[in-house]
């Protein structure tokens, strides 16, 4: 019964598979994502050269890698804490980000990466405050000025799948909390 909730992917009897334009990098996603984000914010057109980023959210032990590891780049970001940006190390295509709350254990996978982007629409869209005015935001799609409250829009299933990776995301905080506190002391 580990298999994960098939009613969480819209087609489960296929993987969601990706990777980047040089084909070095190639990874699967074991289950769909626990939530996508459409991010309108500044930093993400900065890093994208475009309009917004779509992410999907997902367990790093969900995303299995089927060719060369990505390089993971150290990188500015809105918290302050910097975020890894993991590029494939050929054609540097960027095809997720581990961000400073979640760590090495949460991936945020750029849906356009993937060889079906089409199959991940945005659960939700945030920091519309700054998206650009010719987007449109579709009639009846969640939108919110900055960020929300996850027990308010994720499903059931990804908020027990948060809860299954809490324990561990508590201890890598930790880890890094002591780390800090020797860095600094
Ligand atoms: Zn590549
Ligand atoms: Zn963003």
């Amino acid at each position: 019964m580990s298999e994960p909730d098939p009613s969480n992917d819209p087609r489960p009897e296929t993987p969601l598979e990706g990777g980047c334009d040089c084909r070095r990098v190639r990874y699967r996603l074991a289950s769909a994502p626990l939530v996508v984000h459409c991010c309108h914010c500044r930093w993400c057109q900065r890093e994208t050269g475009s309009a917004f980023a779509l992410n999907a959210m997902i367990e790093s032990e969900r995303v299995t890698l089927l060719g060369e590891a990505p390089e993971l780049v150290p990188t500015p970001s809105a918290s302050g804490r910097g975020q890894d940006i993991a590029r494939c190390p050929g054609c540097r295509v960027a095809v997720w980000s581990h961000y400073a709350g979640g760590g090495p254990l949460i991936s945020f996978v750029r849906v356009g990466t993937l060889d079906e982007p089409d199959r991940l629409p945005p659960d939700i869209h945030i920091f519309t405050a700054s998206k650009q005015p010719w987007v449109v935001i579709p009639a009846g799609a969640r939108a919110v000025p900055e960020y929300y409250c996850s027990e308010e829009v994720w499903s059931a299933a990804s908020l027990e799948r948060r809860r299954a990776v809490a324990p561990r995301l508590e201890a890598w905080r930790a880890a890094r909390r002591a780390a800090e506190g020797g860095a600094a002391g």
